[in-house]
């Protein structure tokens, strides 16, 4: 269980690998993490087990808790 909504029927989506899928629309999704300032799509920096995102747009660090996320049909 992940905290990920299909967009176009609102069920949890399952996390598969990097993918994420709705059953009832049977459609997979990849996750793109927008900043929530400028909208831009965030850069994941990955370092000591911790996730963080950096606009390069905004020129900074955008944490995990505000950043935007949006699932995108494959
Ligand atoms: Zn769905
Ligand atoms: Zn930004």
């Amino acid at each position: 269980m992940s905290d990920a909504l299909c967009p176009s029927c609102n069920t949890n989506l399952e996390k598969i690998g990097d993918t994420y899928a709705c059953d009832a629309c049977k459609t997979s999704y990849r996750e793109v993490i927008h900043c929530p300032k400028c909208d831009s799509t965030v850069e994941t920096l990955k370092a000591c087990g911790a996730v963080s995102y950096f606009c390069n747009h905004c020129n900074e660090l955008q944490s995990k808790s505000s950043v935007v996320r949006r699932y995108v049909a494959l």
